[in-house]
């Protein structure tokens, strides 16, 4: 019977692995979406003239091999995305190898449990290849339509935070933490109303990082296009209708602008602290807004994970936000992603091209347009690269160097 009862689960156990080859690898490695949060793909982004058309403009295409310094990814979701699979883990470092990634900064790391598994899984095989951003459970094992039992509306939650971020900052295991943009959209306080980012109550936690030296990565609200009405005049309304809880729409939800203000509030009430804003501070189609908050809030600096759809139909405004704001402006994916995107993204900052696709998904995934490449200088891309990054995360530079500069270099642009 015991025999029995083993062949069976070998049997399941095999099936499981049959599966997870055949159908959930190629989904991660080779046609990732292109969303600013999602961990699955959309089935269908039909955006009713869903058939692309072909074009007929002759212009020239670079053929890009990587990028041209070394790279340090700051925004990566490894057990979100990866589901903390090793195979995944291991053609993902091949294709960082190819494309001169140096650094993938992990942003999965929740506090608690979570994150001995995520280091275990990240630095088992590659310790320099890796750094982890913590996360803080605002729910916990609390029930879902019951915000009072949840772990953020309990005394000690601030308190354990802190200590949290603390003992894992002395042992080496974060160098920053992210809020994702739940915080302000869909997290509640004990009498069911949503938490506000501005709530004295988190004040030691972002000084507690400002503290310790580490930068905290902010998603905070969304694209414009995902606060507007569900219509045809909405640009994204294609990937709207496939993802509708990314719609933030109706009474339940705070306006956009209120988000961006509370946000900016903490940043300003807390210089000693740095703050990432993820997405470009989801405002990359406004940079002129976005600009004026550069401006006004020096601990503040961007990340532009997502949203090469948004500035690559902006080349000369974007190409001027870049030169102006060149020591601010970190480089993220939001990946892991195929390796055809990560090209796109070496071609949109390195070389003028014009008129290509932002993804290698068809129709396109963030809005019905392609983008031009804003040619940035060797000296911006650098920046952009590695130097901004290291320069504000703990450990990183490090990394950075055993990556070796030998094989981190080639010229800017074409091959
Ligand atoms: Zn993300």
């Amino acid at each position: 019977m015991m025999m029995f009862q083993r062949l069976i689960m070998a049997v399941i156990c095999l099936l499981g692995m049959v599966f997870f080859e055949a159908f959930y690898l190629p989904t991660i490695l080779n046609a990732q979406d292109a969303s600013s949060e999602s961990a699955t793909a959309p089935s269908s982004l039909a955006s009713g003239s869903s058939a692309e058309r072909t074009a007929s403009l002759v212009v020239a295409q670079s053929k890009i091999s990587g990028a041209c310094f070394p790279v340090v990814d700051v925004h990566t979701h490894f057990f979100i995305k990866g589901k903390h699979d090793q195979q995944l883990l291991d053609r993902y470092v091949e294709i960082m190898d190819r494309n001169r990634i140096a650094v993938s900064i992990s942003l999965d790391g929740q506090l608690g449990n979570q994150l001995q598994t995520h280091t275990n899984y990240l630095w088992t095989k590659y310790p320099d290849r890796f750094a982890i951003f913590a996360n803080i459970d605002f729910r916990g094992r609390g029930i879902e339509d019951d915000p009072s039992s949840w772990v953020c509306n309990q005394d000690a939650f601030v308190f354990e935070s802190v200590a949290a971020l603390r003992a894992q900052v002395k042992q080496g295991n974060i160098c920053g933490l992210k809020f994702f943009k739940d915080f302000g959209l869909r997290w509640k306080n004990a009498d069911g109303s949503l938490i506000r980012i501005d709530d004295p109550r988190w004040d030691p936690i972002w000084e507690v990082c400002g503290e310790l030296g580490i930068p905290i990565l902010m998603h905070t609200a969304d694209p414009s296009a995902f606060f507007r009405p569900l219509d045809e005049s909405n640009e994204r309304i294609g990937e709207l209708r496939s993802r509708p809880e990314w719609a933030f729409v109706g009474p339940d939800f705070p306006l956009r602008e209120s988000l961006h203000q509370a946000r900016n509030r903490v940043i300003a009430k807390h210089p000693k602290t740095i703050f990432i804003a993820a997405h470009f501070g989801n405002d990359a189609e406004n940079l002129s807004e976005l600009s004026e908050w550069l401006d006004e809030y020096p601990n503040l600096y961007v990340e532009f994970s997502s949203r090469i759809n948004e500035l690559g139909r902006q080349p000369y405004t974007a190409r001027r936000f870049f030169e102006k704001h060149q020591d601010r402006i970190l480089l993220g994916t939001d990946g892991p992603f195929p390796e055809q995107r990560l090209v796109i993204y070496w071609r949109f900052l390195e070389t003028f091209d014009e008129y290509f696709h932002y993804s290698e998904k068809s129709p396109p995934p963030q809005g019905d347009w392609r983008i031009y490449g804003i040619g940035l200088s060797p000296q911006i891309l650098e920046k952009v690269y590695s130097i901004n990054a290291c320069r504000i995360i703990p450990g990183l530079k490090a990394k950075v160097q055993a990556f070796g500069t030998g094989k981190g270099t080639r010229p800017a642009g074409n091959d």
